[in-house]
């Protein structure tokens, strides 16, 4: 029985889209029963042959790549670059972590009387939390590594972008993943959500979303002591030095917190600049923000699209209400009912007004000047939040102090690095608990254990 359905929009004219079912209690039960089922036989597949089966996955991702990503400009707005790049991640992921299942490598500790080694298990049943923000990625993180390290996953996109999660899961059994192992699981939050809390056979949640859900989530996880990885919230600085390269940090400033419209928990949507280079800064800022190709997301020639619902365009025009706009970009004339809102720049040197301190997920920056380094340091972490951030400067030994006093899980330095599978994502703070990505990912789908054989 299907509680309900949802109507999926087009962010772009706001029109609808399509109708996808949500899950009910029920459905979600039976789901995760599939799920456990699945997974002595999936746990018991000799890691070669998991090995080989991620990267027919992977295979599958890229034979529709370009059939995904306009998926995601039609569901979610994202720019078709940016959405070319989300299926690619997914890919790259998965073959990056197709390399696990034959390394999933244990210890042997020197102990007098015998032998020490330890293994690594997989947990059971994950369940997999995707925000709205990035579908495909986010989802990849979780459920790449989980299946490499021999778990079955339930997946749960969000309401708002269902579509790609649910192709996915259509791709892996058609890449040979058997019944069971990948299931994915559209509805509501309050419902399949938090049905993944609280079912006993789920073994660890994977959750990115805000801040305030993963604290609900981390509350219900505690009552069976289950394990959870979130990713939450941020509101990074991005740290311009009166030695850097101004024109460059002011170039790329834009890129770093307009991305996907602003909706990116590393958008580094805090600018501090040194009060001496403030003015230059800010001029050439001005010229970057006005030359951002602001358009239909489909063109090829598009940097930013449209916000991913009404709610979230009325919430960010909530912070912009009785404030300054210093300059801003420009919507699409062709904009109508789409969920658009331009590129805004705020100026502040109030360090409690909302703008500054609160993620508004959306293309609002707020620039503010800082005179030394010790007060660049203190601004950037005057916050509740450690996700990201950029540094600029040509001074490497600034560069290196800075980089070890922010306190943040990822950091770029005279750059705005996007994520990259390959090395360790996650939050200092209330950004998170836990990491994703790296080599050491699929370590934290397992538990360690440790056995003694003695020899006498
Ligand atoms: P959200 O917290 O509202 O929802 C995230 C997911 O949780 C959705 O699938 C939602 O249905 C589900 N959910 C909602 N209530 C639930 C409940 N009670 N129990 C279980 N699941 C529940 O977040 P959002 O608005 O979709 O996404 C935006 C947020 O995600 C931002 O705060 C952003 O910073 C954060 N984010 C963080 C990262 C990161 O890696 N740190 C990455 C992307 C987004």
């Amino acid at each position: 029985m299907t509680s309900s359905t949802f109507t999926v929009l087009s962010p772009v004219t706001g029109q609808p889209v399509t109708e996808v079912a949500l899950a009910s209690v029920e459905e979600t039960d039976a789901a995760i029963e599939r799920a456990d089922a699945a997974f002595p036989a999936w746990r018991d597949v000799a890691p070669g042959e998991r090995a080989r089966l991620l990267r027919a996955f992977a295979a599958v991702v890229d034979a529709h790549l370009e059939e995904l990503a306009q998926l995601e400009v039609l569901n979610s707005g994202h720019t078709i670059g940016n959405a070319r790049w989300e299926a690619g991640n997914v890919r790259d992921v998965l073959n990056y972590y197709s390399a696990a299942p034959e390394r999933m490598f244990g210890r042997q500790i020197p102990v007098p009387g015998g032998l020490d080694f330890t293994v690594r298990e997989p947990l059971g049943v994950i369940g997999v939390i995707v925000p709205w923000n990035f579908p495909m990625p986010i989802a990849g993180w979780g459920f790449g590594p989980a299946l490499a390290a021999g778990n079955t996953v339930v997946l749960k996109p969000a309401e708002l972008t269902p579509l790609t999660a649910i192709r996915l899961g259509e791709l892996a059994l058609e890449a040979g993943l058997p019944e069971g192992v990948f299931t994915v699981i559209p509805g509501k939050g309050s419902v399949v959500g938090e049905r993944f809390v609280t079912h006993p056979l789920v073994r660890k949640i994977c959750f990115t979303g805000s801040t305030g859900v993963g604290k609900q989530i981390m509350a219900g996880c505690a009552d069976q002591v289950k394990r959870l990885t979130l990713e939450l919230g941020g509101k990074s600085a991005n740290i311009v030095f009166a030695d850097a390269d101004i024109a460059k940090a002011a170039a790329t400033a834009p890129y770093a917190v307009f991305d996907n419209a602003g909706q990116d928990c590393c958008a580094r949507s805090r600018i501090l600049v040194q009060r001496s280079a403030y003015d230059e800064f800010l001029g050439r800022l001005e010229t970057a923000v006005g030359a951002m190709k602001v358009i239909d997301p489909a063109d090829d020639a598009s940097e930013m699209g449209p916000l991913i619902c009404a709610k979230q365009k009325e919430t960010v025009l909530g912070y912009l209400d009785g404030v300054e706009a210093a300059f801003s970009g420009s919507v699409p004339d062709s904009a109508g009912d789409g969920f658009w809102v331009p590129p805004t720049v705020v100026l502040t040197e109030d360090t409690s007004t909302p703008i500054w301190r609160e993620e508004v997920f959306g293309p609002v920056v707020a620039v503010m000047p800082f005179d030394d380094e010790a007060d660049a340091i203190r601004l950037a972490n005057d916050t509740e939040f450690g996700l990201s951030g950029s540094i600029f400067t040509r001074d490497v030994g600034r560069a290196l102090r800075v980089a070890r006093g922010v306190q943040a899980g990822n950091l770029s330095v005279n750059s705005h690095s996007s994520v990259r599978y390959w090395t360790p994502f996650g939050g200092f703070k209330q950004s998170g608990l836990g990491r994703e990505l790296g080599p050491d990912a699929p370590n934290a789908f397992t538990e360690e254990k440790n056995v003694f054989i003695a020899q006498d």
